[in-house]
């Protein structure tokens, strides 16, 4: 049987000033950044990857927070969950058997809660940021509410395995090849990409390891100076975050049939759900 894997967004952030953020629209105006998603079909039951908000977070902004809330002014529609989605493609939550998780940022982790049998599959130095925040922006950014209900974390390392110059590993070792954490340090402590094998080529999760689909140009590589700025308040290593996206650009110019998309990039969101069918390389 063959395996699909969905594009989902999962939150939809509007924070003021679309002409800062998007590149486009009013000064004033809300903008629009996306929770970009996948869901995996699999032998190995659902595997999320990265889960927006959960049902709660959006009936109440108590666990992401006010500053959070503030800053990113999320849209408060429970239909945007991954939870809701997953249940109108005739899913339960229990179907949910694996979550790997980019970060550990309200927006990407606030989910897990909706998914009590899944296994939480993070970079080990994301866990230690989040669980022991060490800087005043470790502090600030993650929400322990979100961990409280003591998921089944499985935590990664790397250890030698290399794709396209990349480290890696594989997430659920030997029983899903198609599956990779890709270490892209530097937005936070212990950030990950996510590659999947698909019948159509590699896709590479980048996360938030760059904002806008402008960043990976290859002649002009560029970016607004609101994504500019929420990219430098939020990042744990400069050096390490531009040298990613350089890596992350000559990934794309020497791997035209790789395609790369970040989280909060919306026009990427869109290209992707507006293609054909996409499906795990091998079943
Ligand atoms: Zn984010």
């Amino acid at each position: 049987m063959a395996h699909r894997i969905h594009h989902l967004n999962c939150a939809t952030l509007c924070p003021q000033g679309a002409r800062l953020i998007n590149g486009k629209g009013g000064l004033f105006a809300k903008s629009i950044l996306s929770c970009h998603c996948l869901l995996i079909e699999s032998n190995e039951g659902l595997i999320l990857i990265d889960t927006g908000f959960s049902v709660e977070d959006m009936q109440s902004t108590g666990r992401m927070g006010l500053l959070i809330a503030k800053a990113m002014n999320p849209v408060m529609d429970v239909e945007q969950t991954a939870l809701y989605q997953i249940e109108k493609l005739g899913f339960s939550r229990n179907d949910v058997k694996h979550i790997v998780l980019t970060h550990l940022d309200p927006d990407h982790a606030g989910g897990i809660v909706d998914f009590p049998h899944a296994k939480i599959h993070v970079h080990e130095k994301e866990y230690s940021a989040g669980t022991e925040p060490c800087t005043l922006v470790e502090k600030y950014r993650y929400r322990s509410q979100m961990w409280q209900h003591n998921p089944d974390w499985q935590l990664h390392r790397v250890t030698g395995e290399r794709w396209f110059g990349f480290d890696s590993v594989h997430v659920l070792n030997n029983r899903l090849q198609d599956l990779l954490l890709v270490p892209l340090h530097g937005h936070s402590r212990g950030h990950c990409g996510v590659a999947v094998a698909t019948t159509e080529g590699w896709v590479l999760h980048c996360g938030d390891a760059y904002f806008h689909q402008s960043e990976m140009d290859l002649d002009k590589p560029r970016c607004t100076p609101g994504l500019s700025l929420t990219q430098m308040i939020d990042e744990s290593s400069r050096a390490d975050r531009l040298h990613n996206q350089q890596q992350l650009r000559s990934l794309k110019r020497d791997n035209p049939d790789i395609t790369l998309f970040c989280s909060h990039d919306h026009g990427e969101f869109e290209t992707c759900s507006a293609c054909p069918p996409i499906y795990l390389k091998h079943v």
